[in-house]
């Protein structure tokens, strides 16, 4: 049985979807404070298979829980509830670590879907999926474990970078923005394409915050991030990932 945690200050909405979820078989606790889920799920780390986590929360935002629960090293999945037709909150929850997100007001059924999205996607991240047929995993995306280039190995099962002796945890999200750059290397990737093909966003969204997924890229995987080899930019339409940089490719 799986559980969750739903991080909502609206009373009758939290108790919905909590008769909602216990009635799909899912174990359900609700906190009603950013501060006090956030004590929570660092005191209990195992305890959640997933987090449901409002953005406008008494204590501390939505935004300020995810970011502060990937600070600490805690990657329990989180699906982000935030305003509709907000898209640059979709973008900041997807900053601060989200790994999914629903506008406000939503269907009940699209959000069990998204949580069973989520729960079935980190079991096949982690190779711990039970009902899944080995025909079903090669045919997902996630069939990938790992991509090694240039001295790294990005391991998609473990969701984790590792250079040498160091590694640095990656978000759902980072994973797959380098999946599908890795996918598409030595080919330009626009911004809008990213922002449709990798966080399905079809509305007219601000493209440039894109560039700050890109920045934190750039630290995990260049040896100086002011001068990448491996994430180029391509002037006034996106990025170039490349693998295995010849000597003098340089920033475009
Ligand atoms: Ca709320």
């Amino acid at each position: 049985m799986s559980a969750v945690l739903i991080v909502e200050d609206e009373a009758h909405l939290a108790n919905g979807l909590r008769f909602n979820l216990e009635a799909e078989g899912y174990e359900v606790d609700i906190s009603g404070d950013g501060e006090a889920a956030l004590e929570l799920l660092l005191a209990e780390r195992e305890r959640y298979d997933a987090v449901v986590l409002d953005v406008m929360l008494p204590g501390a935002d939505g935004f300020t829980v995810a970011a502060k629960l990937r600070e600490a090293g805690q990657f329990v999945p989180v699906l982000m509830l935030t305003a509709r037709g907000r898209p640059e909150d979709v973008l900041r929850g997807f900053e601060s670590g989200a790994d999914d997100y629903l506008p406000k007001p939503f269907e009940l059924t699209i959000l069990l879907a998204r949580l069973r999205g989520l729960l079935r996607r980190r079991e096949w991240l982690q190779g711990t999926a039970k009902n899944t047929s080995q025909e079903e995993i090669l045919a997902s995306e996630l069939a990938e474990a790992a991509f090694v280039f240039d001295g790294k190995t990005i391991d998609f099962a473990a969701l984790e970078l590792r250079v040498g002796e160091k590694s640095v945890r990656l978000t759902l999200m980072e994973a797959e923005l380098m999946r599908y750059l890795i996918r598409h290397e030595g080919r330009i990737v626009a911004r809008k394409q990213i922002l449709q093909e990798v966080w399905n966003l079809h509305e007219d969204t601000d493209t440039r915050a894109i560039d700050n997924f890109i920045v934190r890229l750039r630290k995990y995987i260049e040896e100086v991030p002011s001068k990448p080899r491996h994430l180029l930019t391509v002037r006034g339409i996106g990025y170039r990932f490349i693998a295995e940089p010849t000597e003098n490719a340089s920033d475009e």
